[in-house]
C-alpha cells in the first residue's frame, strides 16, 4: 500500500545525485540477487523483485525519474494517493506489468520468434511424438481380390533399439537429468525491452532440448534409441477389396519417439487388369463371342466365371449385344456383404476366310431368307421406302 511504498533511491540504495550508470549497475545488483529463478518459492525476494523493478522503470527513463523528484509518487502514477482505492489500482497497474514478466507474453513472444529458434524444437522435443506412418503398394491379381489372400510386404521402418529399449543408453547405464533445464529441455531466458522483462523460451543447448544426459550411449543405435529395420509383414488381404483401396494395418508403422505410439503402416492395393473379366463394384462384366448358327438356333456355351465354367444356354434367335445375368458368379461383397452378379454379353463373331464351296453354301441358304426372317431390317429399311 501507499504508505508502505519506499523511496526508489531508498529501493535502488543510491543517492538522490545518483548517476544514470550508477542506478543502471545498483538495479542490475539488486535483480540479479531477487531474481525469482534464484529463489524459487521465496514471496519476500518476488516482492522485492518487482519493487526493484518498478524502482528502475522510473529512474531509468529521464521524464519519468525528473517528474518523479518533483512530485514524488504521485508524479508517475496518477493513481496514486486517489484514496484507499488508489493503492489496489497502483497495484493492479504494475502487477499487470510484471505479468508479462513472467506469464504468458513469455510464450507468446517465444512464439512469435519461434522460427528463430528452430521451430518444431520449440514445441518440446521432450513430449511424446507419434511415429511416421507409412506407405506400401501390393500388387495382386484378379482372382485374388476376389477371394482374399495373404500377401508379404516387406517395409524398412524405424524400430525401438532392442538393445537400450528406446532409452539410448547402453544397457546397464542410465541418462542423468539434465541439470541445466531440469529435464524440461527448455530454458527460459530473460530480456529487458522498453516494456520490462520479457522471458523466451529456447532448447536447452546442453541437453539439446533432450531433458537429459547419456553418458555411454548405446552402441547398437548410436544413442538414438531407435534403428531401422528390413521387416517382412504378412498381410490379410480381404475378399472383395477394389484397386487402389488401402489396408491400414494400425502401429506398424515408424515407430514414436519418447514413449509416443507408432504410426500406422498404409498398404495400397493394386490389381492387375483381367484378360476378359471387367469389375464394377461387386459386378464382373464380360463379352462372349458366339457364332452366327449358335446365336440362329440356339445353344448351350461353357461360359467362364471366376468360379470355373458355368453351363449357359442362349435361346434361339439371340441378338448380338444381348446381356446375360449369371446371378451370384460376382465379386463377395466386402465384409460379408453379398456377392455381385456376373454379365455377359455375347456379340455374333462374324466368320472369315471362307473357301469358296462355304461362300457357295451360305449365299443358297441366304436366298432361302424372307424378310419374315428379319424384323429388324424390315422396319429399319423399310421406312426409307415409304
Ligand atoms: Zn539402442
Ligand atoms: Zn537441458
Amino acid at each position: 500500500m501507499a504508505e508502505n511504498k519506499r523511496d526508489y533511491y531508498e529501493v535502488l540504495g543510491v543517492g538522490r545525485g545518483a548517476s544514470e550508470e550508477e542506478i543502471k549497475k545498483a538495479y542490475k545488483k539488486l535483480a540479479r540477487k531477487y531474481h525469482p529463478d534464484m529463489n524459487p518459492g521465496d514471496k519476500t525476494a518476488e516482492e522485492k523483485f518487482k519493487e526493484v523493478n518498478e524502482a528502475n522503470e522510473v529512474l531509468s527513463d529521464p521524464q519519468k525519474k525528473a517528474r518523479y523528484d518533483q512530485f514524488g509518487f504521485a508524479g508517475v502514477d496518477p493513481t496514486y494517493g486517489a484514496g484507499s482505492a488508489g493503492g489496489g489500482a497502483y497495484g493492479g497497474a504494475y502487477g499487470g506489468g510484471m505479468d508479462f514478466d513472467f506469464g504468458d507474453l513469455g510464450d507468446l513472444f517465444g512464439s512469435f520468434f519461434g522460427g528463430g529458434f528452430g521451430g518444431s524444437a520449440r514445441s518440446n522435443s521432450n513430449a511424446p511424438q507419434r511415429g511416421e506412418s507409412l506407405r506400401t503398394s501390393v500388387n495382386i491379381t484378379f482372382e485374388e481380390a476376389c477371394f482374399g489372400c495373404e500377401k508379404e510386404v516387406i517395409i524398412e521402418r524405424v524400430e525401438t533399439c532392442d538393445a537400450c529399449k528406446g532409452t539410448g543408453c547402453e544397457p546397464g547405464t542410465t541418462a542423468e537429468v539434465c541439470p541445466d533445464c531440469g529435464g524440461r529441455g527448455m530454458i527460459q531466458q530473460r530480456h529487458q525491452t522498453p516494456l520490462g522483462f520479457m522471458s523466451s523460451s529456447s532448447p536447452c543447448p546442453r541437453c539439446g532440448g533432450r531433458g537429459k544426459i547419456v553418458h555411454s550411449p548405446c552402441r547398437a543405435c548410436g544413442g538414438r534409441g531407435t534403428a531401422r529395420k528390413r521387416k517382412t509383414l504378412k498381410v490379410s488381404i480381404p475378399a472383395g477389396i477394389d484397386n487402389g483401396q488401402t489396408i491400414s494395418l494400425r502401429s506398424q508403422g515408424n515407430a514414436g519417439r519418447n514413449g509416443g505410439p507408432a504410426g500406422d503402416l498404409l498398404i495400397v492395393i493394386a490389381v492387375r487388369p483381367h484378360d476378359i473379366f471387367r469389375r464394377e463394384g461387386t459386378s464382373i462384366l464380360c463379352e462372349a463371342p458366339i457364332t452366327f448358327a449358335q446365336a440362329t438356333l440356339g445353344a448351350e456355351l461353357e461360359i467362364p466365371t471366376i468360379d470355373g465354367k458355368v453351363k449357359y444356354s442362349i435361346p434361339e434367335g439371340t441378338q448380338s449385344g444381348t446381356t446375360f445375368r449369371l446371378k451370384g458368379k460376382g465379386v463377395p461383397g466386402i465384409g460379408g456383404r453379398a456377392r455381385g452378379d456376373q454379365y455377359v454379353t455375347v456379340y455374333i463373331e462374324t466368320p472369315r476366310n471362307l473357301t469358296k464351296e462355304q461362300k457357295t453354301a451360305l449365299r443358297k441358304f441366304s436366298e432361302l431368307l424372307g424378310e419374315k426372317n428379319y424384323e429388324q431390317s424390315k422396319s429399319f429399311f423399310g421406312k426409307f421406302k415409304k
